[in-house]
């Protein structure tokens, strides 16, 4: 790329700054201006999607000779309109990266060196082991709570990553994966939004970010908790601060005052991990002060059914708790149902046992004096934030990972739930909640199932509870074996039939009390069970929380496969600076993939938008795109396997792979989208799927997205009917082109909009149809309302309704099968404060023992290398997360000079009153310790994190940015080697926002 260091701090707006930048973007007539010089003429320009923060935005790039020449904002794009961060725009020194891995690489056993191999040799090598540890620790059978079963699967072998690869090629990684029969399958969302899906949809129904950024611009009030938009999603902030030349307000609460609060009209800052106590107030208080959209919830929501009598909730703890296993048996969480074993509704909203009544006893004890002695907020700031919370409507909910990554992360989203149902915020316009993904694919990797507990499209995986066909239909539902069914024909083809239930039985079977996450994977590495990793685009060696334990895991295993743009940490952990390569006997396989520029396919954003990215430069070197990669990986499997008779090879013979070599990518993304196999046509949408084999779908969220033979990710129609921000003929939303989801919510039970001004969908009695500027989420657009079918604001939860109780409830069909049933949290139907598993200070809404911190919480698993740090040891709470210039583990950021120029080094922030306790002045090196680790770095003295007072006792707040490791341009400790490896016990996201620490001069 022609632009110079000079042109580049010129256009990011970044002369002169320091540490860190605001970020909101450069636009697009600046960029235009700097274009001039760069001798375009002649060039290619190819448009594609940005590689980092999952906002989406589209770039413009130009190719000459082969080569990248200039990379810029596009225009048209809605989400950034031109616009692109110094992230964004600083990626256009990747194409030509010095730095980048250009052959495949072989580092042998004890070897302290990589050799440089020919592709053939590298695929024969990661192919061979992999077959090697499956082959070798083949699970046929195991026992489980005292029943043999036939689990067919291994625990030797683990694949990780998908977050920065196309849809296509998560698709491929997870058909190979399932295939071999691995269970330990995991991508970047563990670690940054895993909680997301379970609390979104035991309220909705599903799992995603409900609106679209679009739609920002219709709120009055955005309320951004847990996330420093203005740094990782900048063009995130760029919608909100079109709602702010609107007019809407903007709070921002938080551990410490950051770029973000800048430009908030309100800022409160509280303890890290303390959020449900200060949602749990504002519940409340509109409950007390009849604040909720009275109507709304009558409609849409679960407030007036009844609870059983026997579900009950003391000092903590939910009724069903079972403390040897710290499991609850979720029974007594149900409705009083009828004879027709529906949910019972009463009549006056607070009758005895009602969800409503049930829910003001239990937030009631969220008071003033007790949520401010927990957050360390004022009391008079608490009552501001709910006052304002009530003040306006719509309000949007904004977060990341300062509400996921918690051991309560699943419950402190499901507050916002609750807030957006109560005041009638969820499937509005200018309303919704907006999940902030951080990587550019981490939707889709969860999409496509990349986790242990999912396969495509968020349908369960067996477990010995539903091991076979029938089993599965009765805990899951009738609704979704439907989906089960097509993503089966697209696996297995002909063989898939109604007779051999569909090929289900090749797919292995997991055991449901084992930790099949990332986190439980290096911990039995560590134990000597797993052998082979299979990493695509992931860093764990710098990303996992308690990363001493990762490393220790990979030093055991016998071959680790890489496929990465650059040799990151986790490739070469072997040369890890202080040991002895050696010692270390793990083989490592590198394959060089090119970067996104470099290759075309899908991918999805934040608010679900599925959008196509061009083939830019030619592949630096010989690296290759990672769906080439995967072809070659997976047919050399296939060979190794050709002859074999082994009824455990079955699957691998069946896996359908028919993707030619020039279209790989559309051949896949078709399969995805579905035929109707009696005439061979792609299907237009979910409803034409059927579940008598007569249809494939390789993921059914997605059908449509190549609907009438057209592919409309490619789309960039720029028609806005209604004039709502939605653009629905731009790229293509999941699901059904759907952008508001919930919509239906948005009208009465005529289905008329109740607010005229911001209609966005409506029934149309002339046309007997479901009509809007959006798609109607309704499941049939001809179902009239005061129908059952076009009466179901959220049609996608067993009852139909919005979930403000989140009651262990199955919907069945007349003839008593299961036809749908709702997510329950398992620690709890409602939101309950915790501590976290490190905590300064006792819990003040407990007195039991068992619920200082969530009671599902298992932690140690391994003690001795997994420590409960105290506060008389460890006195000070840390919070970790990214800023601008840097990203995830930073393979890609600290090999760009411009970013490292910015930010050149890790560094811990800390107050003025910290500092002056500590003796430290700014720049000083500082020793951060924790019960896992030590790193050195910076001290940065702020008046950013202030001192608050916790139960009557001073308490400092130090916070470090996490994106450094050995490797690349930027070299620097790795943060997490301190933090802390407790797990949300729904889906084993770390605790990454609070553990304790120490920290002295160095
Ligand atoms: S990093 Fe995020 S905000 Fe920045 S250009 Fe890329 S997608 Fe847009």
């Amino acid at each position: 790329m022609n632009l110079t260091r000079r042109d580049f701090l010129k256009t990011t707006g970044l002369t002169g700054v320091g540490l860190a930048l605001a970020g909101l973007g450069l636009d697009m007539p600046k960029v235009k201006a700097a274009a001039k010089d760069f001798k375009l003429k002649g060039a290619r320009e190819f448009t594609s999607i940005c590689h980092f923060c999952a906002c989406g935005c589209g770039v413009i790039g130009y190719v000459k000779e082969g080569k990248l020449i200039n990379l810029e904002g596009a225009s048209d794009n809605p989400v950034n309109r031109g616009s692109l961060c110094s992230k964004g725009l600083g990626y256009g020194q990747i194409p030509n990266s010095d730095q980048r891995a250009k052959k495949p690489l072989y580092r042998a056993p004890g070897s302290d060196h990589w050799e440089e191999i020919s592709w053939d040799e590298a695929i024969d090598k990661a192919a061979r082991a992999m077959k090697k540890a499956r082959d070798e620790n083949w699970k046929q059978t195991e026992v489980i709570n005292g029943e043999t079963v036939d689990v067919h699967r291994t625990d030797a072998l683990g694949f990780i990553g998908g977050s920065q690869i196309n849809n296509e090629e998560c698709y491929q990684n997870i058909k190979m994966a399932r295939a071999l029969g691995v269970t330990y399958i995991d991508n970047q969302t563990r670690v940054c939004h895993a909680t997301t899906p379970p609390a979104m949809n035991a309220a909705f129904g599903r799992g995603a970010m409900t609106n679209h950024w679009g739609d920002l611009k219709h709120s009055k009030l955005i309320w951004i908790e847990g996330s420093n938009i203005a740094e990782c999603h900048p063009m995130g902030l760029k919608n909100v601060m079109k709602a702010k030349n609107n007019g809407a307000k903007i709070v921002h609460v938080d551990v410490r005052y950051t770029r973000t609060s800048k430009i908030a009209d309100y800022f409160f800052q509280l303890r890290p991990g303390t959020d449900i106590a200060f949602l749990g107030y504002i519940i409340s208080h509109i409950i007390e002060n009849k604040k909720y959209d009275e109507d709304y919830i009558r409609r849409n929501t679960n407030a007036y059914c009844i609870l059983r009598d026997d579900y009950k909730f003391e000092e903590g703890i939910f009724s069903g708790y079972d403390a040897e296993k710290h499991k609850y048996n979720m029974e007594t969480w149900g409705y009083a149902l009828g004879p027709d074993k529906k949910p019972q509704k009463a009549n006056d909203l607070f009758a005895p046992n009602t969800v409503m009544s049930r829910m003001k006893e239990h937030f009631s004890r969220y008071t003033l004096d007790k949520v401010s002695g927990i957050t360390g907020m004022s009391k008079e700031d608490i009552e501001l934030a709910a006052k304002i919370f009530c003040e306006y409507s719509p309000t949007v909910m904004m977060y990341a990972l300062g509400m996921t990554q918690h051991t309560v992360g699943v419950e402190n989203i499901r507050c916002f739930t609750i807030l957006q149902l109560l005041r009638g915020n969820i499937g509005v316009p200018g309303g919704g909640i907006d999940a902030m993904r951080g990587q550019p694919n981490v939707q889709a990797s969860t999409d496509f199932g990349i986790m242990f507990q999912y396969l495509p499209g968020y349908l369960s995986f067996p477990t010995e509870k539903t091991n076979t066909l029938e089993k599965w239909t009765k805990a899951s539902g009738t609704f979704r074996a439907k989906w089960l069914k097509n993503m089966l024909k697209a696996w297995f083809g002909d063989y898939a039939t109604p007779e051999n239930d569909f090929g289900f039985n090749l797919i292995g079977v997991r055991n449901s009390s084992h930790n099949d996450s990332i986190y439980g994977l290096f911990e039995d590495a560590y134990r000597g069970t797993v052998k082979c990793l299979y990493l695509c685009g992931q860093n764990p060696h710098v990303t996992n929380a308690n990363a001493g334990m990762v490393h220790d895991g990979l030093c055991k295993m016998d071959t680790v496969i890489a496929q990465d743009i650059f040799v990151n940490e986790t490739a070469e952990f072997w040369n890890r600076p202080g040991d002895n390569p050696a010692d270390i006997k793990t083989e490592v396989i590198f394959l060089p993939a090119c970067s996104y520029l470099e290759r075309r396919g899908t991918i999805t954003n934040s608010m679900r938008m599925i959008q196509w990215r061009m083939e830019g430069p030619k592949p630096l070197g010989d690296s290759k795109p990672d769906y080439e990669i995967n072809n070659l990986l997976w047919r050399k499997i296939r060979e190794l396997y050709k002859d074999s008779t082994d009824s455990k090879d079955e699957i691998i013979k069946r896996m359908t792979w028919n993707y030619s070599d020039d279209h790989t990518v559309e051949d896949i993304l078709k399969e995805i989208n579905g035929y109707d196999l009696t005439t061979g046509k792609l299907v237009t949408g979910i409803g034409q799927l059927k579940d008598d084999g007569t249809t494939s779908s390789g993921m059914w969220i997605y059908a449509g997205v190549y609907g009438d033979g057209e592919h409309k990710a490619q789309r960039r129609g720029q028609e806005d009917e209604g004039g709502l921000g939605i653009y629905p003929n731009f790229g293509w939303t999941w699901p059904d082109n759907i952008h508001l989801l919930y919509n239906r919510a948005s009208c009465d039970e005529k289905g008329q909009p109740v607010d005229p001004d911001h209609k966005i969908v409506w029934w149309d009695a002339a046309k007997n149809r479901w009509e809007g500027y959006d798609v109607p989420d309704v499941g049939n657009r001809s179902a009239a309302p005061g129908t059952p079918d076009g009466n179901k604001p959220f049609r996608m939860t067993g009852e139909g309704y919005g979930r403000l109780f989140a009651a262990e409830y199955s919907d069945l069909n007349p003839n008593g099968m299961t036809r749908d049933h709702s997510y329950t949290p398992v620690d709890g139907p409602l939101p309950e404060f915790y501590e976290p598993v490190e905590s300064p200070t006792k819990n003040a809404l407990h007195t039991d023992e068992r619920a200082q911190f969530n009671p599902c919480v298992v932690y140690p698993r391994l003690p001795e290398k997994q420590r409960i740090g105290t506060k008389d040891e460890f006195p000070y709470v840390l919070c970790s997360s990214g800023i601008a210039e840097h990203w995830c583990s930073g393979t890609v950021t600290r090999n760009i000079s411009w970013l490292n120029e910015l930010v050149k080094e890790p560094f811990v922030e800390m107050s003025h009153k910290l500092a002056d306790k500590l003796g430290v002045k700014i720049g000083d090196n500082v020793k951060v310790s924790s019960a896992r680790g030590n790193v050195t770095v910076k001290a940065m003295v702020t008046d950013r994190a202030q001192p608050l007072t916790i139960n009557g006792e001073e308490t400092h707040m130090v916070w470090m940015p996490y994106s450094w490791g050995f490797k690349g341009l930027s070299k620097g400790p790795s943060t997490n080697y301190i933090t802390i490896d407790a797990l949300d016990p729904n889906v084993q996201e770390q605790e990454f926002k609070a553990c304790l620490v120490n920290i002295a001069k160095a």
